[in-house]
């Protein structure tokens, strides 16, 4: 056997050890730091080691170091599982090894993301003839859209920002939901508007108000992003995209909205109402690597000016030639040297198809609000926000205390609890200065019995 053979082999054996072990095994890592360093330290080796050893020794060395988010007892943050054709797919990515900066590099690639960047559109109900581009996530998604703005509002001035930069450039204002997410901040430090450039407006029930956007904008003026939310971290809130967009781009600002994981509601029957209108914005950011189950690393930005993406991004140089018939991504992409994100955004399409994509939406809603339910229902629980989306949030009050540092400290107690139990896995958030514990559903292969696992391993925690 050939050392490729062996090793793939090797890989493919602990792969579906791996996967086949989820349902029964500990959510939580259950190996320390301290052990995974002592297994993983080691002067960098100065000669070689057979390929299907190497596999072998990384899996033994990092065995019980996996947070089992692949897995259906997963719920904290917003992460997302892999589904079998997209995991499929995403081998047989690194198994071509195509570099798809240009079409010429990686034709196959580039024919894959043509189709799959459509399918996204469409599935999402965006503009048809709207621009794409695979990125790493919905970060870099947010860089992509946000800089296609950038660019739009300072051509609009007379300033091309690609060439001057912007040092000395008109400011560009940003005018956010106060709950947006941390990666669009970053996205434009990124971008050099800076942290400061953004302006958070107060939100009630994570929606942004008609009149508090009324008023930011009269309050100055200038170039203007407007950053909406479909679906925030805590609530899973979408703002009011019909009232709201018109007035933003009535007022000639540039509409960005964060749908890292909410966009795909747009996907499903129950909950597409609350998208109503989303399609109205000038750029989306959304991920495939959550909720539409791809692995890491895809994200998606969509923009409705198709020249002003391109503007922002395309870059020349003497050694590549992007003269093909198919799509050039570094046209549209930050990267340079760059993965196939199609092939696995492509199978998880195909492998769902419309019908599908809407029931794994809806089933992953109809969990959160059972689980949520099923928790505050227990004694030692509280409701704190039901699940509008697949997103919902519970706390703990201490019944021996009546302040909310007590409260604080047994929310933190019971989720220890209940991670280490290894039955869930949940994360916490602070919402309006208290605790609490987020409940998020989003990957394919969560099932009702996993939804009444969980609320046991917290009613045990609870037990104590
Ligand atoms: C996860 C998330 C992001 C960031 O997405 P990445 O894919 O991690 O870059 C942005 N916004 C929201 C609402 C998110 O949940």
């Amino acid at each position: 056997m050939s050392a490729e053979t062996d090793a793939l082999e090797r890989a493919y054996h602990h792969a579906l050890t791996y996967l086949a072990g989820l349902d029964a095994q500990s959510v939580s890592a259950t190996t320390s730091a301290a052990t995974l360093r002592t297994r993983l330290a080691a002067p960098l080796p100065e000669t070689g080691t057979p390929a299907a050893r190497v596999i072998d020794d990384l899996v033994a060395a990092t065995e019980g170091g996996h947070v089992g988010s692949a897995g259906g007892r997963f719920f904290g943050w917003v992460i997302g599982g892999a589904l079998p054709s997209a995991l499929g797919a995403d081998w047989l990515t690194s198994t071509w090894d195509e570099n798809t900066t240009i079409a010429a590099s990686g034709p196959a690639g580039a024919a894959v993301e043509e189709v799959a960047g459509a399918w996204i559109k469409e599935v999402l109900d965006l503009p048809r003839e709207a621009s794409f581009a695979f990125t790493t996530g919905c970060q870099m998604a947010h860089v992509t859209g946000l800089a296609a703005a950038r660019h739009a509002l300072l051509a609009r001035e007379g300033w091309d920002v690609e060439e001057q930069g912007l040092f000395g450039a008109p400011p560009i204002r940003v005018l956010a939901n106060d709950q947006r997410h941390g990666s669009a901040v970053r996205a434009l430090r990124f971008l050099g508007l800076g942290a400061g450039s953004l302006r958070s407006l107060p939100t009630r029930d994570g929606r942004l108000g008609r009149s508090t956007l009324e008023q930011a904008l009269a309050d100055g003026g200038g170039p203007t992003i407007v950053l909406l939310n479909a679906g925030d971290l805590n609530l899973g809130a979408f703002d009011d995209f019909t009232r709201l967009i018109p007035i933003a781009r009535a007022a000639g600002t540039w509409v960005h909205v964060d749908g890292a994981f909410g966009l795909w509601a747009r996907a499903s029957r129950e909950h597409r109402a609350l998208t109503e209108g989303v399609d109205l914005a000038d750029s989306w950011a959304t991920d495939a690597h959550k909720w539409l189950n791809t692995p890491k690393d895809i994200g998606v930005a969509i923009v409705r000016d198709a020249v002003a993406h391109r503007a922002a991004m395309t870059q020349s140089a003497s050694y590549i030639d992007t003269s093909g018939e198919l799509r050039d991504a570094i046209d549209w992409t930050p990267d340079w040297t760059r993965r196939a994100r199609g092939h696995a955004v492509y199978a998880a399409l195909r492998e769902l198809g419309r019908k599908g994509v809407a029931d794994m939406i809806d089933r992953c809603c109809r969990q959160a609000a059972t689980m949520a339910e099923g928790i505050a229902a227990l004694p030692g629980a509280e409701l704190v926000a039901p699940a509008i989306l697949n997103q919902a949030m519970v706390r703990f009050p201490d019944p021996r205390a009546s302040d909310d540092d007590a409260h604080d400290r047994q929310t933190l107690a019971v989720i220890d609890a209940v991670n280490a139990s290894g039955e869930a896995y949940f994360s916490g958030t602070v919402w309006q200065g208290r605790r609490a514990m987020r409940i998020s559903v989003c990957n394919w292969r969560t099932t009702d019995r996993d939804v009444e696992r969980a609320v046991a391993a917290v009613a045990a925690a609870l037990r104590g």
